[in-house]
């Protein structure tokens, strides 16, 4: 396949993932306590529900390169959970997340969470891309580890991320990139502050 449209909730930021090869990518739910804290920063600021049953974040990574928006770029805003944490991109019109990188331009990944993945009228993206590889990091899923997840990353995960990293870092796919302007992020990242922090995560911790 080619393209995989991108569209916020409401529609006002739209864009596509080019190059789309399911070989190429890696589709994977994350039970981190980190994306679980994000999903809920995104709730809480009147965007929409996106984990699954049992707290999981389904993302399909690509490279920055491959991701174009057409419209509403200026709508795509940056946050980060801690100052050093990844920077989460979030559209200000709907509170749609719109790609998990490392906090750096050379970020070899952006990982796009499905939610504003469109896979179009009356496909899904199962049949476009295939399902999931692997849910990882299952020991945060607030009820226990699901049955079908890796309490943290499985080995053939990680040497399959591990090449698709090294495959980007080689050929810089993390440039051009949507998100920077040159070295920098097109906008300053709000960073959460401790006592906002807390409120997101499970108090056990
Ligand atoms: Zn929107
Ligand atoms: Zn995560």
């Amino acid at each position: 396949m080619d393209d995989l449209s991108l569209r916020c909730r409401c529609g006002r930021v739209r864009g596509v993932i080019t190059d789309v090869r399911a070989d190429q990518l890696q589709r994977i739910v994350c039970y981190c306590d980190d994306c679980q804290a994000f999903a809920r920063w995104i709730e809480a600021s009147g965007g929409a529900r996106y984990l699954d049953a049992h707290g999981g974040t389904d993302v399909v990574q690509v490279y920055p390169s491959q991701v174009k928006f057409t419209d509403g770029l200026e709508r795509v805003k940056l946050m980060k959970l801690r100052e050093k944490g990844l920077y989460r991109w979030f559209t200000e019109c709907c509170k749609t997340p719109a790609g998990n990188m490392l906090g750096n331009h050379r970020s070899p990944f952006v990982g796009l969470p499905t939610a504003i993945v469109d896979a179009g009228e009356g496909r899904t993206l199962d049949a476009l891309i295939g399902p999931p590889s692997a849910f990882i990091q299952g020991k945060f899923a607030p009820n226990g580890c699901p049955p079908h997840a890796h309490p943290s990353a499985p080995l053939s995960l990680l040497a399959r991320s591990a090449r698709f990293l090294l495959r980007g870092l080689v050929t810089g796919r993390y440039r051009p990139s949507a998100y920077f302007d040159g070295d920098s992020p097109r906008v300053l990242a709000q960073v959460l502050s401790p006592s906002e922090r807390a409120a997101l995560y499970p108090p056990t911790r």
